[in-house]
């Protein structure tokens, strides 16, 4: 899960990470107001669900209140990334003399937390990371023994230097690790980490992101939450306790299990088609979950073809075609169906199908490859 820059902004502030204040505001006459009290000559900032916010002309200064507004309202009307500016963030402008990056990671193969540091932040990561590799340095942090401060220190003083500002720097490097442990972060991310003018560093950035396996641990954290991360299926699908991804294709799924749901998808691509969902329903027979996936995949105006691809193992195939029915029932489908059922149950399953004059497919490719024919010239592309 991903949040805005002003809420990873209080997570920082909880955290003792120093910021500067700010305002956050959606329409560009509020920016006026906001400024003035903010000091005049300030920073604003696109509030979107993606980095790189500097180059698409989602961060502005104005150097006055007239010009908050101005710059506000031409934020305003941007789209980054595919998401619209909804709010813009307004912040002091600061005189920065230097911009570094401080970074933590989760460096999965290892078990380990990675820490990574530059002296030149500010500019993209990745790029950084590609052009200027030595500029970066990493420090692999075990995670049952923390940071190990002796071996931090001559790091960060190599960086930020023995003096001021090392004792600046230390304390908030441990109160980000303290943050990315606590709150189970996939990703917390400063750049740039400022020193500004009057000699102080302050974190003008922030970007956090959160493992969704562990938010069910962080009611805090799970209310931060912005809809416009997951599609309208994604959410819809979460409320139903459906696993699904939304994807860019025209052909829905319906599959239990998630190995076979992978497979499945693999082969509408090996057989020239585009997958519009990855969706599995799970290894419980309930005829509800097939309504509810279907009542989704159905609302996707993109889908002209669906596939429902059931291994019966503790599902029950006479389940899953009770299912359909009840689902053809209730919900008007004009989309071509091709269904693929077999295990447990898979006699009676077909036999209940066969009998409400649907055809079954027995064996998987020739489904695929009939659904993927079917997207193509069924309900005709977009509906
Ligand atoms: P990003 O492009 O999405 O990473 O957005 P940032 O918040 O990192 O802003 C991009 C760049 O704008 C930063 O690297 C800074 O150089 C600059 N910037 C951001 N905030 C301020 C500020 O308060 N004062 C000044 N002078 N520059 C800022
Ligand atoms: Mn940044």
């Amino acid at each position: 899960m991903r949040i805005h820059e002003y809420q990873a902004k209080e997570l920082f502030e909880s955290y003792g990470v120093p910021i500067h204040e700010h305002v956050v505001v959606s329409s560009a006459p509020e920016a006026g107001p906001a400024a003035e009290r903010l000091g005049s000559d300030t920073v604003i900032k696109a509030q979107v669900l993606a980095g790189g916010r500097g180059k698409a002309g989602g961060v502005k200064r104005a150097k006055t209140p007239a010009q908050a507004v101005e710059k506000a309202g031409e934020i305003l009307a941007l789209t980054i990334k595919d998401f619209p500016v909804e709010k813009v963030l307004v912040t002091p402008a600061s005189d920065i003399l230097q911009e570094y990056y401080i970074g933590f990671t989760l460096e999965r193969t290892k078990r380990e937390i990675l820490l990574m540091m530059s002296k030149a932040g500010g500019v993209d990561i990745e790029e950084l990371a590609k052009n200027q590799p030595e500029a970066i340095v990493k420090f692999p942090i075990s995670i049952s023994k923390g940071i190990e401060t002796e071996k931090l220190k001559p790091i960060v003083h190599d960086l930020f230097g023995t003096g001021r500002l090392s004792d600046q720097a230390f304390p908030v490097i441990e109160r980000l690790y303290k943050l990315f442990v606590e709150k189970d972060c996939s990703l917390v991310e400063v750049n740039p980490y400022a020193l500004e003018k009057g000699g102080g560093l302050f974190a003008l950035d922030a970007k956090v992101t959160f493992d969704d396996n562990a938010l069910y641990k962080h009611p805090d954290i799970e209310e931060m939450k912005n809809p416009e991360e997951y599609s309208r299926d994604e959410i819809e699908a979460k409320k139903q306790g459906l696993s699904f991804v939304s994807m860019d294709g025209c052909i829905g799924c319906i599959v239990n299990g998630a190995g076979l749901a992978m497979a499945t998808m693999d082969l509408i691509k090996y057989f020239g088609g585009q997958p519009a969902n990855f969706l599995d329903v799970g290894g419980s027979s309930s005829p509800d979950k097939v309504l509810n996936a279907l009542d989704i995949i159905v609302n996707n105006r993109k889908v002209t073809a669906i596939i429902i691809n059931i291994f019966g193992g503790i599902t029950r195939c006479d389940d899953i075609a009770n299912g359909i029915l009840m689902a053809m029932d209730r919900i008007e489908i004009d989309i071509p169906l091709v269904i693929r059922l077999i295990g447990t149950n898979e006699l009676e399953g077909r036999k209940i199908l066969t009998d409400a004059g649907f055809q079954v497919a027995e064996d998987l490719s020739s489904a695929v490859q009939k659904v993927v024919s079917l997207s193509k010239t069924g309900a005709g592309g977009d509906r």
